[in-house]
């Protein structure tokens, strides 16, 4: 039995930390799978649970040892998804969701046809603003570079397979719940 591959993909801030997290208490069948980052930890943030926050140099050896099934840059730091996680809990019948940026969701695309890409948008653009900002987690600095990527976000959005707008969280939550249970 082969589980089913979901992509999530949508600007910072737009809500899919909290839409995963409320989806995958509700849906024990999903594992999400946790990435490499070279991005500093948040507080609050756990290494091995959020991400497994690594070096640039560790980050170099798992490029070269091609541990990645894909990985990108994103504002100034590197994120990678760990190849042999997501194909073991593949081959375990497990339904994985990688919570990934655009560039490494086409990567996906091209390497797993059938897996599923799901983008999330904001109700607009000033309340994705809003919400980066509310979060009270990057400096104004890292804020701007963030929204910077909105517009090349938006525009790799046709590659994706369905589009959430989460304005309600209930109303996105069932909207992700009809495409992926
Ligand atoms: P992302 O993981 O996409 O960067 P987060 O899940 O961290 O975004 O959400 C960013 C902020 O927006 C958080 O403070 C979160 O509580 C808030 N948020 C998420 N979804 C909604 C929503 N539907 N309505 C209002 N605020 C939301
Ligand atoms: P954050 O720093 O806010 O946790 O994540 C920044 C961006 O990196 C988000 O768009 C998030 O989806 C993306 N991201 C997280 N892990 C990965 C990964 O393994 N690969 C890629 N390509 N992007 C990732």
């Amino acid at each position: 039995m082969v589980g089913k591959l979901f992509v999530i993909s949508g600007s910072s801030g737009v809500g899919k930390g909290t839409l995963l997290k409320e989806f995958l208490n509700r849906h024990e069948n999903f594992k999400l799978s946790v990435s490499c980052t070279t991005r500093q930890p948040r507080i609050g943030e756990v290494d091995g649970t959020n991400y497994f926050f690594i070096t640039n140099d560790e980050f170099d050896k798992h490029i070269k040892n091609n541990d990645f099934l894909e990985w990108a840059e994103f504002s100034g730091n590197r994120y990678g998804t760990q190849k042999s996680y997501v194909e073991k809990k593949l081959s375990e019948g497990k339904n994985i969701i990688l919570e990934i940026d655009t560039k490494g969701a086409l990567q996906i695309k091209s390497i797993i046809p059938n897996s599923v890409m799901i983008f999330i948008l904001p109700p607009s653009f000033e309340e994705l603003e809003a919400r980066l900002r509310g979060r009270n987690t990057e400096t104004e600095e890292a804020i701007q570079k963030r929204l910077q990527s909105v517009k090349s976000e938006i525009e790799n959005s046709k590659y994706f397979d369905y589009k959430v707008v989460n304005d309600n969280l209930e109303t996105a939550l069932k909207k992700l719940e009809n495409i992926m249970c």
